[in-house]
């Protein structure tokens, strides 16, 4: 065996009643981009919708498709296309649909009108992440357009929405910058009679430390995988359980002497007579390269070992010290119950826990719990 990438779903869905429960009544979205961030799409939206989450969302358009192709039938939004959608297959889907511009809004309203049906949609405003969505000088032709569309009868404008910059360092500033433009755009979308069911600004650390942002919904992912995306001002971990465990086991484990290179290009070098344990998973399976030098760990039996010298495609090595009591074939473990985090290796490697799962999860096939 090389790699075991194990998904708890019963965590997912757990972690989802921890949100619905913090969301202070709104409503919940389970977020399920990218392959459910690694943990698998469809098996993260049963979960998903096991812990009450009356929404999914995707950015990609393909993955909505894919969800009310496995059957789900409840709420699915999606967001990111430029004009040539595929809005014929979200219209025919029912996915509710983002639209930020006003060449997005006429080719999903010539959509629906060529298919005979209501399109729903979300208006994005771009409160200031400057990314996606219609800024706020532009939202007022925007939504006349949307309101004659609307008045025509192909779409209905049941949503305005947007996304937070700074959410995950409370207190910043933008936050409440970005709350107040929000408001100023949902005043100019009543001003024009656009009856709302949902406004939604909230992601994971919104959901969890601003109960004063959750609108009609909120829009958990991380969070819902049991990653922390804020810390917990009770010292725990918000009541979230990690779904994602990556595994293997010792290949090889053998006495070498002092002095004895390891790894290509002799990184590290053993200063005592000691044992190598062989583990065999690298680059190529998602162990992060930059990982290599002691800079991220696993645990074997419990204990920690950082990687000796540098990974390898399929490999790399940990000094286990002469007493070793590890044999081949021990578990180790990347990530997991007693073990690294995501986070471990995304402070060892200077990135993100959301890169981490993304990368374990995307490589290798998944392995249910
Ligand atoms: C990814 C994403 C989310 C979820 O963000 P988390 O930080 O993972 O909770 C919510 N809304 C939008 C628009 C997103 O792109």
């Amino acid at each position: 065996m090389s790699i075991a990438i194990k998904i708890d779903n019963d965590a997912i869905a757990a972690n989802v009643r921890v949100l619905r429960e913090r969301a202070t009544g709104a409503q919940v979205m389970g977020v399920v981009k990218a392959d459910g961030y690694g943990h698998g799409l469809v098996e993260a939206g049963r979960a998903a919708r096991e812990g009450g989450a009356t929404w999914l969302g995707t950015a990609q358009p393909s993955e909505s498709l894919a969800l009310r192709e496995a059957g789900d039938t409840g709420r699915i939004l999606t967001w990111l296309y430029g004009p040539d959608g595929p809005f014929d297959a979200l219209v025919a889907a029912d996915i509710d649909m983002s639209f930020g511009s006003v060449k997005v809004l006429e080719a999903i309203a010539a959509a629906a009108r060529a298919a005979g049906k209501v399109a729903r949609l979300h208006l994005f405003l771009d409160t200031g992440l400057g990314r996606e969505g219609c800024p706020l000088d532009l939202l007022p032709a925007l939504l006349d357009r949307a309101k004659a569309l609307q008045d025509e009868g192909v779409l209905r404008v049941v949503g305005m929405w947007s996304h937070l910059a700074w959410a995950d360092q409370p207190g910043h500033p933008t936050i409440n910058h970005q709350a107040s433009v929000f408001l100023v755009g949902l005043e100019l979308a009543e001003e024009r009679g656009f009856e709302l069911e949902v406004r939604h600004i909230a992601n994971s650390a919104a959901t969890l430390t601003r109960p004063d942002l959750h609108f009609d919904l909120v829009r958990p992912g991380i969070a819902m995988y049991g990653r922390p995306p804020v810390e917990d001002p009770e010292g725990g971990d918000w009541g979230l359980t990690p779904a994602m465990s990556v595994t293997t086991r010792v290949a090889l484990v053998k006495p070498v002497h002092a002095g004895q290179g390891v790894s290509y290009g002799h990184e590290y070098t053993t200063d005592r007579e000691t044992m190598l344990g062989l583990v065999p998973v690298g680059y190529a399976d998602g162990v992060f390269r930059a990982g290599g030098g002691g800079r991220a760990h696993v645990a074997i039996r419990g204990r920690r070992y950082p990687i000796a010298g540098r990974v390898c495609m399929d490999q790399f090595v940990v000094d286990l010290g002469p007493d070793t009591e590890v044999t081949e074939g021990d578990e180790v473990v990347l990530i997991g119950p007693g073990g690294p985090s995501a986070a471990d290796w995304a402070d060892a490697v200077g990135t993100i826990d959301y890169e981490v799962l993304c990368r374990f999860g995307g490589l290798r096939p998944k392995v249910d719990a």
